[in-house]
């Protein structure tokens, strides 16, 4: 290792490339057997990973540390893009992706400033115009990617709260914080939506008990009539409802909340309505089953999340909203960074809309799978992830040990074998570290349930049958 860089020197050139050619034999060496985990407990992994120490005196080099890496880490790394991996919402990255993410790092663009990212920031500028116009939204609309569906969501809360106080309470958030009768803003949203709503209405100085937690219904979507009360009771209670939050995706059932009619009645009340879509924001892409969520456009911001069911390397995410000047809550000049006249003479400082300064180039993941698989190829991909869920649906509704929670309506499937919550638990416990398969758990009505989020394409009817029968069998152990 003697270059530290990818320079113009041929030597430098051929490092580096030497170093990728090493570095991918090593991981696709590391891909022996089809399991998506090696199994080792938590306390083995510790042992495993442990050196002397991390900064030795003098630096092992390229070569030792490649093999130590090969040893210790990629042999136990999740193969995510395994059939047998389906937990949580995270999913494999799809092999140009990947290759966007080597162009990515080389170059180490930072999307804070033109001069930093300059056909970097114009590309970024590009995907989120094709993403508004996407999802349904008019000139006038924006956006910005972000690290997450987390920063997406606390993001479009900040704007709503934002836009609430100043436009409609008439008072300098921005100069002087928040309102003397801060405590009495409210936010709706359903019982089991994301987290990042309480931690965001914390963060904001407003607490989680400005967060309304509305029920759900039997499919798991918000209870519209019971949203509708709670909010005429804060009203007459004198609390001042400011945001509702549709999930379009919830991240245990993919259910999808009634966004329609919360957009009429946030309307009725002044009151910003956000999508969390940073799970359902993938439908979009399947021509069958787009029209579920073709209600997007009528939310003044929209999450979605791209290393989800786009199938792109983490971190990939953007933050959508429906009139562009809200983003000036975000927006604070600095001399050397975004000076007020870049932007006048046609240089965009994409820091004015970002919660981040330095932000990865992750738009061009977007820019080159978009292009690389086109309209046909991402609608097979999502549909065949949604008739998975249907198809594994119907095997559990038709086998009396298991009873399913709600009908798919994206890709998960919650479901727990009657025989209770301990033969649950147990089950999972023995899929991930006797057999290498990795599946969801968690709660639905105080019972322990087994979680199938399906976002791999490559999982076929017949493997589900395969891990349906293995999951009574370990049950019946
Ligand atoms: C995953 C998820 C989030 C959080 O997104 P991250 O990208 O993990 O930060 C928010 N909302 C919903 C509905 C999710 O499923």
């Amino acid at each position: 290792m003697k270059n530290l860089f990818l320079t113009n020197s041929p030597d430098s050139k051929k490092e580096y490339e030497d170093i990728m050619n090493q570095t991918l034999k090593a991981v696709t060496e590391a891909f022996c057997d089809d399991k998506a985990y090696s199994g080792p407990t938590p306390q083995e992994l510790q042992k495993l990973i442990k050196q002397n120490t991390l900064l030795p005196e003098e630096g092992l080099g390229w070569q030792k540390t490649l093999e130590l890496t090969k040893e210790k880490i990629l042999p136990n790394l999740l193969r995510t893009s395994s059939t047998d991996y389906m937990p949580h919402l995270h999913s494999p990255a799809t092999l140009e992706s990947i290759a966007s993410e080597v162009i990515i790092s080389t170059f180490n663009q930072s999307m804070d400033s033109w001069d930093q990212a300059p056909v970097a920031t114009e590309l970024e500028v590009e995907v989120i115009n094709h993403l508004c116009k996407m999802y349904g939204y008019r000139k006038g609309s924006d956006g910005v990617f972000t690290s997450g569906g987390s920063q997406s969501n606390q993001t479009a809360i900040i704007l709503a709260r934002d836009w609430f106080i100043s436009k409609i309470m008439g008072w300098d958030v921005k100069k002087y914080g928040l309102p003397e009768n801060f405590r009495k803003l409210r936010m709706y949203t359903s019982e089991i939506s994301h987290f990042s709503m309480e931690k965001s209405a914390h963060i904001l100085g407003l607490g989680y008990e400005s967060v309304v937690k509305v029920p759900v219904d039997k499919n798991k979507r918000m209870d519209f009539n019971a949203f509708e009360k709670l909010v005429n009771e804060d009203i007459a209670k004198g609390n001042i409802p400011f945001l509702a939050v549709a999930t379009i995706g919830t991240t245990d059932f993919g259910s999808i909340d009634p966004l329609a009619k919360m957009a009429e009645l946030c309307k009725k009340h002044n009151m910003w309505l956000h999508a969390d879509a940073a799970y359902g924001s993938g439908v979009i892409l399947s021509t069958k089953y787009a029209e579920r969520v073709k209600d997007l456009y009528l939310a003044d911001s929209i999450t979605v999340d791209f290393h989800k069911m786009f199938l792109l390397p983490i971190s990939c995410s953007a933050v959508l909203i429906k009139e562009k000047e809200d983003f000036n809550a975000l927006t604070i000049h600095a001399d050397y960074l975004n000076r007020e006249e870049d932007e006048e003479d046609g240089y965009t400082n994409l820091v004015d809309k970002s919660l981040q300064t330095t932000r990865r180039f992750d738009a061009l993941k977007v820019w080159m799978s978009f292009l690389a698989r086109g309209k046909k190829g991402w609608s097979d991909i999502i549909t065949s992830c949604m008739e998975n869920a249907q198809y594994l649906y119907s095997q559990i509704k038709a086998n009396p040990v298991f009873e399913a929670v709600t009908e798919p309506e994206i890709s998960s499937v919650v479901f727990r074998h009657t025989a209770g919550d301990e033969v649950n638990k147990k089950v999972r416990r023995k899929l991930l570290h006797q057999h290498g398969i990795v599946i969801g758990q968690t709660v639905s009505d105080e019972n322990v349930c087994l979680k199938f989020t399906l976002l791999n394409p490559l999982m076929t009817h017949q493997k589900l049958d395969e891990l349906i029968a293995l999951i009574q069998k370990l049950a019946a152990e």
